[in-house]
């Protein structure tokens, strides 16, 4: 085990530069998930870890040693990937033994690491067998198996679950969140889904364009998002947007759109007074937008027509329009049923209202 701490990396292709500044400790056995938009340089970021890209300027350390200029096989780092990269000629016991082999571990000891990593992963009884007569899931088990018997010091994941179908995503998800327990292998893990990110996280670091937007537990992201590009990107369906304009009038506050607008006691706002009169970008997770009259929970009651429905079983999604406002995202309890068409009464939580500057989608904190 051990902490990982990159410090000013800046990563470049030829002229152009593709992760900026970037800053981050990793603890001794934290569990760390990289997302952000394809692009953004996620996978860049865990190749300078493994040592297979060089690092244009900046320094890494593993365990407390810069590494900059270390060999990928002396770094003791496991990294598991989509494509699971298992020799296809060799058995499953062969492929687990391969790396130590390499190293020269005797024979006994690679034995015993043998058993106890099937054991750990439950493939006792595919050690004979060849990657082609496995599923998805097995083989992506054995490339697991594979990399923690070489029992290293930090583990790296490049989208592992990508290839498997819904089912075995979440059994997979939830046995590397066992292993995790178990090992306490200090971990980067890279992601799309927004689930593996929020389930599996100590920490999220939400990139975008090489720049570290966010570093935070997934419930302080999800909730306390820094800016704009953090408050939509997390979170499905997506927080809603709706630009307004603040005005002032004695003891309240008027949030206006050119057909809509509601009203609020003004003594909490006064942070927005400097933005009087000038669009802001008022946010609300659906889940805080709910298809009742208004209470004291929920003080700001608008009429919204229901655009679009999805039936999800556990909850049903309703894109709404309010005014102008086409596409805004609700969410309700399972039997809660309203037809597409019916115009209904909705009402914001006023304490999850987010706010944040138009110009530079930076959060307004009140
Ligand atoms: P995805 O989620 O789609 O896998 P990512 O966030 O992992 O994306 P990277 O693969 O790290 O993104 O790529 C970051 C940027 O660096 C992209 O603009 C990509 O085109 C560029 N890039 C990556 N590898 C190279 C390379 N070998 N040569 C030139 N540009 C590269």
């Amino acid at each position: 085990m051990a902490c990982v701490t990159l410090k000013n990396i800046n990563k470049s292709f030829g002229k152009i530069q593709v992760i900026h500044e970037f800053s981050l400790d990793i603890a001794d056995g934290e569990f760390v998930v990289f997302v952000g938009p394809s692009g953004c340089g996620k996978t860049t970021l865990l190749r300078m870890v493994a040592g297979l890209e060089d690092i244009t300027k900046g320094e890494m350390y593993i365990d407390g040693q810069l590494v900059n200029n270390i060999e990928p096989k002396d770094r003791r780092i496991a990294m598991v990937f989509q494509n699971y990269a298992l020799y296809p000629h060799l058995s499953v016991r062969k492929n687990i033994e391969f790396g130590l082999k390499m190293r020269r571990f005797p024979k006994k000891e690679i034995q015993e690491k043998v058993l106890w990593v099937s054991q750990l992963l439950k493939i006792e009884n595919l050690l004979d067998r060849k990657p082609k007569e496995l599923s998805g899931g097995q083989r992506q088990r054995v490339a697991m198996g594979r990399a923690i018997a070489r029992e290293p010091k930090v583990f790296l994941f490049d989208e592992p679950l990508s290839n498997l179908d819904a089912d075995l995503r979440v059994t997979i998800r939830t046995q590397i969140a066992k292993l995790h327990n178990d090992l306490k292998i200090t971990t980067i893990y890279v992601t799309h889904d927004q689930t593996e990110a929020m389930t599996l996280a100590h920490r999220l670091v939400i990139i975008n364009e090489g720049i570290i937007q966010q570093v935070g537990s997934p419930m302080e992201v999800y909730h306390n998002p820094v800016n704009q590009f953090v408050a939509g990107f997390v979170g499905t369906p997506q927080m809603n947007f709706i630009s307004m304009a603040p005005s002032f009038q004695d003891t309240t506050i008027h949030f206006k759109r050119r057909d809509f607008s509601f009203s609020l006691s003004s003594e909490r706002y006064e942070r927005l007074r400097v933005y009087e009169n000038r669009a802001i970008i008022v946010g609300i997770r659906p889940e805080f937008i709910k298809i009742y009259p208004q209470n004291e929970r929920y003080p700001i009651q608008l009429s919204a027509t229901i655009e679009v429905k999805e039936l999800l079983g556990h909850e049903t999604l309703y894109s709404i329009s309010i005014g102008e406002e086409k596409k805004l995202f609700t969410r309700s309890f399972p039997f809660e049923d309203y037809p597409v068409g019916d115009v209904i009464p909705v009402s914001f939580q006023e304490d999850r209202l987010l706010f944040f500057d138009k110009e530079t989608q930076k959060r307004i904190y009140i």
